[in-house]
């Protein structure tokens, strides 16, 4: 191992704004779940989004798809379609709430779901009489899917939309954010999502009365202000403080993030130009515009000239230099193996080709220079 400071694939970058901000969380004492600072992060991510619908602030993206799911009413057995290329805390609520997962391959503009296979699982679950209870939409690394046809055939058959957009804050379709397209939609901010609050998440129903309920259910579904009366199994899923005040300050920033963003997948996209056997992964649609969450290559041929997915990860680890394989498509999970599946092998040969490769907006030129050399060493260039 090289003895270099180590470039992570996604660190969180955390400013002395940030800092500071955290800090007057804790001075002010309100670290705990909910308060004010909870109020302000909720209140400008209303104003980010431009919408007047109600925006809750979570412990995680995975409470807040949970809360969707359970909100927009899905029982045990119900189906529910969803994205198979995605991390996999996509899916995992499905389970909590006992529904069937129907797997869904991606198309290759976008390499999110295809919308023809989503429509041949459609068809097929009415020919048995079980309409699916939702759809779950992703936007993976960043890349929106195609909504205009997504959301044709979701109001056409009258399936409720989840878009997890967990990836995406900052993307855009047909200049509209993601976010804003799901009749629930859903944030993350972990540590390596482009807007950190350490850990956190958000969700935004599109009726006042999924959104009451929602709240409702993230805090106990305590129904006395001052007493305990709970008239329901609520969760515990709301943010707490100390993430919030992380979360407001950095979505301060989110528009400089987003440059670095912009500036970090120019660097790579003018790098693999030069590299053969390997092809940039983007998207050619004029509708859409990513915030480069994650850049990822993928292999041309497995295995050319002895360069694989695999071979590269460790010359870059050899370097410490980060990189990551892409998720292991859902269906292909030991743990949903028995699931519907529909569609061909898009994800499942993106995820044996792909590398996702260093993309943190905390990256200084130097480090830049460093994963240039190394790449160029590696393919030979
Ligand atoms: C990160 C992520 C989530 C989960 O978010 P957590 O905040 O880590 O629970 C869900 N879906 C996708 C697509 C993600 O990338």
């Amino acid at each position: 191992m090289e003895n270099l400071p180590r470039i992570g694939l996604a660190l969180p970058e955390i400013s002395p704004d940030d800092i500071a901000y955290v800090t007057r969380a804790m001075t002010e004492n309100w670290i705990t779940t909910g308060g004010p600072f909870v109020n302000e992060f909720e209140n400008d991510l209303k104003a980010y989004l431009d919408t007047s619908n109600d925006i809750l602030a979570l412990n995680s993206g995975t409470s807040a798809l949970h809360l969707a799911l359970t909100v927009a009413g899905v029982k045990e057995g119900d189906f529910i379609l969803c994205q198979t290329m995605s991390y996999v805390a996509t899916a995992n609520p499905i389970q909590y709430l006992k529904a069937k997962p129907i797997f869904i391959d991606s198309e290759t503009d976008t390499y999110n779901i295809c919308p023809e296979a989503l429509e041949e699982a459609i068809l097929d679950c009415i020919k048995i009489g079980q309409m699916p209870k939702a759809l779950i939409l992703v936007h993976s690394f960043g890349i929106p899917c195609k909504i205009n046809e997504l959301t044709t055939i979701a109001r056409n058959y009258e399936i409720p939309i989840i878009e997890d957009a967990a990836e995406a804050l900052g993307s855009y379709y047909d200049d509209q954010k993601c976010g804003s397209f799901g009749d629930f939609s859903v944030f993350s901010f972990n540590g390596n999502k482009i807007l950190t609050a350490g850990s956190g998440g958000a969700l935004i129903c599109r009726s006042d009365g999924d959104a009451q309920r929602a709240r409702h259910l993230a805090s106990q579904a305590k129904s006395l202000a001052f007493g305990f009366e709970h008239d329901a199994v609520g969760y515990n899923y709301v943010m707490p403080g100390l993430n919030a005040a992380l979360g407001t300050s950095q979505l301060g920033n989110l528009e400089s993030k987003l440059v670095s963003k912009n500036k970090i997948n120019a660097f790579y996209k003018e790098l693999f130009k030069e590299i053969e056997g390997v092809t940039f992964i983007e998207t050619s649609s004029t509708r859409i515009k990513s915030n480069h969450w994650l850049n990822v290559i993928c292999f041309d041929n497995l295995c050319v000239n002895h360069k694989t997915p695999q071979g590269l990860l460790e010359y870059l680890y050899s370097k410490n230099i980060e990189s990551r394989f892409l998720w292991k498509p859902l269906h292909l999970q030991h743990i949903y193996t028995n699931q519907s599946y529909y569609g061909a092998t898009v994800a499942e040969d993106l995820w044996k080709s792909g590398l996702c490769l260093p993309s943190g907006t905390g990256m200084s030129d130097e480090d830049l220079d460093r994963i240039e050399s190394a790449l160029k060493d590696y393919f030979k260039v």
